[in-house]
């Protein structure tokens, strides 16, 4: 199955107005063809990185999107608002909110549901930490993450991007291996297929520690359709060299 690749810049809370300019000018400079691109900027950055990059063929989004339509929910920011600067994505249940903002499977899928309801492809992130891998349970914990997206998205399941991110991977300079993600990457295929018609052309990418040097290895693999890429999205060079392995 051919599916064009997409290779998605995780910026977390990083950056300064100088350094996004720079950063973006990289990006555009050197004009990554062949895949779709896309940067997931801190919410205070999105405008600016909309200007900057309309017109261009790279796409933008958050890095989080809240549940609520609007109201008293102090510092969240809702689908709404990221439709309204034109944010294509929006990521949701990335293991560092998992973790430290102790969402569930339930509140990240009500996330989903909303960033899909307001036309704004949400990516969902899915993984095991190092614990779970080690006492088996890689299959069971992805599964369930992807479970309660699947039935509250229902019959618009389809319209989301997942990523595999073990837990393990991010930010640790420790990837998984291409047939490790690949592993895992078909389980969730499997698992989409039963829920969506087209979970054939559904884009699955792979995220922890993806660097140019990995990158070709793991996009080879039949079901990882391109790239989450946390630290090294941060410099122009090696987000552009991970853009073009995704595009080979
Ligand atoms: C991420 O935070 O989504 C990520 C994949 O980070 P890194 O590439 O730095 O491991």
């Amino acid at each position: 199955m051919n599916r064009r690749r997409l290779v998605v810049g995780n910026w977390k809370m990083h950056g300064s107005r100088p350094a996004n300019a720079a950063l973006l000018d990289g990006i555009l400079q050197a004009r990554p063809v062949g895949c779709e691109v896309a940067v997931c900027v801190p919410f205070p950055y999105l405008s600016e990185t909309a200007a900057t990059l309309v017109g261009s063929d790279v796409r933008w989004g958050a890095q989080d999107c809240s549940a609520h339509e609007q109201g008293a929910y102090t510092g969240e920011v809702s689908a709404v608002m990221l439709a309204e600067l034109g944010c294509r994505y929006a990521i949701v249940g990335h293991s560092e909110r998992r973790a430290m903002h102790a969402e569930s499977d339930q509140l990240v899928a009500d996330k989903a549901k909303a960033a899909l309801g307001r036309g704004v492809t949400p990516i969902v992130c899915v993984g095991e930490t190092l614990a779970q891998r080690e006492a088996g349970q890689t299959e069971a914990v992805v599964k369930r993450q992807l479970s309660a997206v699947i039935h509250t998205l229902a019959h618009c399941a389809g319209e989301m991007v997942v990523a595999y991110e073990p837990v393990w991977a991010i930010g640790t300079g420790l990837s998984a291996s291409p047939e490790q993600a690949q592993a895992v990457h078909a389980l969730l295929r499997a698992q989409l297929r039963a829920a969506a018609p087209h979970a054939d052309v559904m884009k699955i990418l792979y995220g922890g520690s993806v660097k140019p040097d990995n990158a070709l290895a793991l996009f080879s693999q039949p079901d990882i359709d391109g790239g989450l890429i946390g630290g090294a999205s941060l410099k122009a060079a090696d987000f552009v060299a991970i853009c073009r392995a995704a595009a080979q």
